[in-house]
């Protein structure tokens, strides 16, 4: 530990109480929504959600607007995340990355963080590039976090991997004994995307991210895994021929998780035009899928131990 951050720890602890007494979703394996909408401002914070094992904060997919206050709100620290993935790089589930790196300033986060996304395509950047663009230490937006990026990494060092994965087939990009993250490419209109997979503490969470979950391959990467996380933003009988490229039906959302055979399923992303049509897609849902559904609300904890099917939950449509 460095002087400074040793001084600044023992300040901490005039203060910690208040802090450490907060009672944490992460008391066992558990799922927690920190964003549950899409890019529009409903009130709801843009999409991340974070993985919690023995209580830490260990993976965060995604980082829109709003999760990073919501995962320090949540007692999330960024020296306990193992890695970060970012399904894709629209704004709404990225424009915040800064602020986590920023906040780690003045963490105690020695260790490099490394971070996952999708490769270069459809006007957009590789993550490499795109973190190049955003905080690399020369004509970035942010050159003042250029540490990061360097080899030496100051406060501490981020390893981006650009994932170039086959189209239907299922990859192992991560294991570090404790946390595995698996990926395979998804359809999002001309976006490229990652649907995930993340086995931590016994318990396998599926994240889509956005797409519009026609890709085969994702019956095998959700299959029987204790949480599927979908993507609400269209209704079932949506005609909008550019969202419906981009996004899921209720009702293949539903045929998805039948199909994996998954024990519970979690609707996240809400926007105004999928809320509207909530009960209705409730229903169709219902009709295809028989596990139990929750519509995501900011901050719920899904826990993925023994008591997953206690009604730990509350759904807030
Ligand atoms: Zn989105």
């Amino acid at each position: 530990m460095t002087p400074w951050r040793a001084a600044a720890a023992s300040l901490l602890l005039l203060f910690a109480p208040a802090v450490w007494a907060t009672e944490h979703c992460g008391g066992a394996t558990a799922w927690q929504v920190l964003g549950s909408g899409g890019p529009e401002l409903n009130g709801r914070a843009q999409s991340g959600h974070v993985l919690w094992l023995d209580g830490k904060a260990r993976a965060l997919f995604d980082a829109g607007a709003g999760t990073a206050v919501a995962f320090g709100k949540e007692g999330g620290r960024i020296e306990d995340l193992h890695v970060i993935a970012l399904s894709h790089l629209h704004s709404d589930h990225s424009a915040d990355l800064p602020a986590y790196l920023k906040a780690g300033v003045f963490g105690e986060r020695e260790a490099p963080l490394p971070i996952f996304g999708p490769p270069a395509g459809g006007g957009f950047p590789s993550l490499d590039d795109w973190l190049a663009a955003l905080i690399g230490a020369e004509r970035s937006a942010y050159p003042y976090l250029g540490g990061f990026l360097h080899p030496d990494g100051a406060p501490f060092r981020i390893v981006p991997t650009t994932l170039s994965l086959r189209r239907g087939e299922i990859t192992k990009v991560f294991d570090d004994g404790t946390t595995r993250l698996l990926a395979t490419p998804v359809r999002h209109g001309p976006v490229p995307a990652l649907a995930w997979q993340v086995e931590a503490g016994g318990h396998a969470v599926v994240y889509l991210g956005d797409t519009d979950a026609r890709e085969p391959a994702l019956t095998g990467l959700a299959k029987d895994a204790d949480l599927l996380v979908a993507n609400l933003a269209i209704p079932e009988d949506s005609d909008d021929e550019v969202a419906n490229a981009l996004h899921a039906p209720p009702s293949r959302i539903a045929r998805l998780a039948a199909q994996a055979g998954v024990r519970r399923l979690l609707l996240s992303h809400l926007m105004r035009r999928s809320e509207q049509d909530l009960p209705h897609a409730l229903r169709v849902i219902a009709g295809i899928y028989a596990g139990p559904v929750d519509v995501a609300y900011d901050g719920q904890c899904l826990r993925l131990d023994a008591r997953l099917n206690a009604s730990d939950t509350r759904h807030t449509p």
